[in-house]
């Protein structure tokens, strides 16, 4: 067997080259590059996709949450929720804008924030909760939703992993008040480059997003706010465009491979990620727990199998944030130590998850 990439992008990306390359020509040929007729065909069609009312592209996933945080007017002395395990950018977005992360820990089935934990870390400084739909399964959105609409908190939902995932029948990125998405090149709907959009059904958040990402202005010259440079360019818009018209079938994809997974590796001797009955997951990652992930990872590489952990440091042990050097996250600690993601991809064959799977096993009879 060939060595199998964690994920192989040239390939994916190959397997839709004329219309990537003909995304490439209409930019090159239209001689229109930042804020043209591609984006914003691009934000009618991801709007729709998600079931909101506006898509304003920007220029990554981290500008998506700073740019919807400064939009709601968060800044210093606010606090807002964050899940104790996510990738970096939810927390490095609240501290952008000058505002403090309250960490909150997850469930530990679902790997996503614990609504049931979240009423104690709420003071009189709370103005918003972001939760994360982590691997492409989104949080449990309903009782979030409840207790912000009591307290009367911002919900954004971080759904840089989950597109196409619904929760209940409904689209990620329509779940909460706002929310923010990335187009990072191996995200569920990636860009050739960085990319990234804040999705909203609110007018106003939406139009003073679109001011704060070009430069502060709606007249040009013009400047109300100081606002960014962060814009989706037209070849990336186009691009996108491309993707997206693929996207559910690479998502089926995704939902095969991974029911293939959990079938052929129920006996493996690992925790297998879960599903509650309410989410409609788009498998961005295939995480797997174990006590012995290290040995586990190293055996898999022997055999030429790539995997990653999705994320060995949690946000509050690492080194810039030292004022919650001292606090004690005990489940984001622990799935830190377990977790394991194992190759997956549109393009991965039936074959190679099966040789995954064989692998794992020997792994664990050993
Ligand atoms: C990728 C990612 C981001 C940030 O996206 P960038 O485009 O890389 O800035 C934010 N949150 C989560 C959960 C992500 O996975």
């Amino acid at each position: 067997m060939k060595p199998i990439p964690f994920l192989d992008l040239g390939c994916l990306n190959q397997s839709i080259r004329e219309s990537l390359d003909a995304a490439c020509r209409r930019v090159m040929d239209s001689g229109w590059f930042i804020m043209g007729p591609e984006l914003e065909a691009f934000e009618a069609e991801f709007a729709q996709y998600c079931d909101v009312k506006h898509c304003i592209g920007v220029g990554n996933g981290l500008e998506a949450l700073h740019l919807l945080l400064r939009a709601y007017d968060i800044g210093p002395g606010d606090e807002v929720i964050v899940p104790s395990n996510t990738f970096i950018a939810t927390w490095l977005a609240v501290s952008e804008c000058g505002a403090t992360p309250i960490p909150v820990e997850p469930n530990v089935d679902t790997h996503n924030i614990d609504p049931a934990l979240i009423a104690s870390a709420v003071t009189s400084r709370t103005r918003a909760i972001i939760p994360v739909h982590l691997y492409g399964q989104p949080a449990d959105m309903d009782p979030i939703n409840a207790l912000a609409a009591k307290l009367g908190l911002i919900v954004i939902e971080d759904a840089a992993q989950a597109q196409g995932s619904r929760y209940k029948g409904r689209s990620a990125g329509s779940l909460g008040h706002s929310a923010a998405t990335s187009f990072y090149p191996g995200k569920n709907l990636g860009a050739l480059g960085d990319g990234g959009a804040v999705l909203t059904s609110d007018d106003a958040i939406a139009n003073k997003v679109r001011q704060l990402r070009n430069y502060g202005s709606t007249v040009k010259y013009k400047h109300d706010l100081a606002g960014y440079n962060s814009r989706l360019d037209e070849m990336q818009a186009a691009f996108l465009r491309a993707k997206l018209v693929v996207l559910d079938e690479w998502n089926v994809r995704r939902r095969e491979i991974a029911t293939q997974y959990s079938d052929l590796l129920v006996d493996a001797g690992i925790i297998l990620p879960f599903v509650p009955e309410y989410v409609d997951p788009v498998w961005h990652l295939y995480v797997i727990r174990s006590k012995r992930r290290d040995t586990l990872k190293a055996h898999l590489e022997q055999q030429g199998i790539s995997t990653v952990i999705h994320y060995p440091i949690p946000p509050h042990r690492q080194a810039c944030y030292q004022d919650f050097q001292g606090h004690h996250l005990p489940i984001a600690e622990m799935l830190a130590e377990e977790i394991l993601s194992l190759p997956i991809s549109p393009v991965m064959s039936v074959n190679e998850v099966e040789f995954v799977a064989r692998a794992m096993e020997t792994s664990y009879a050993k």
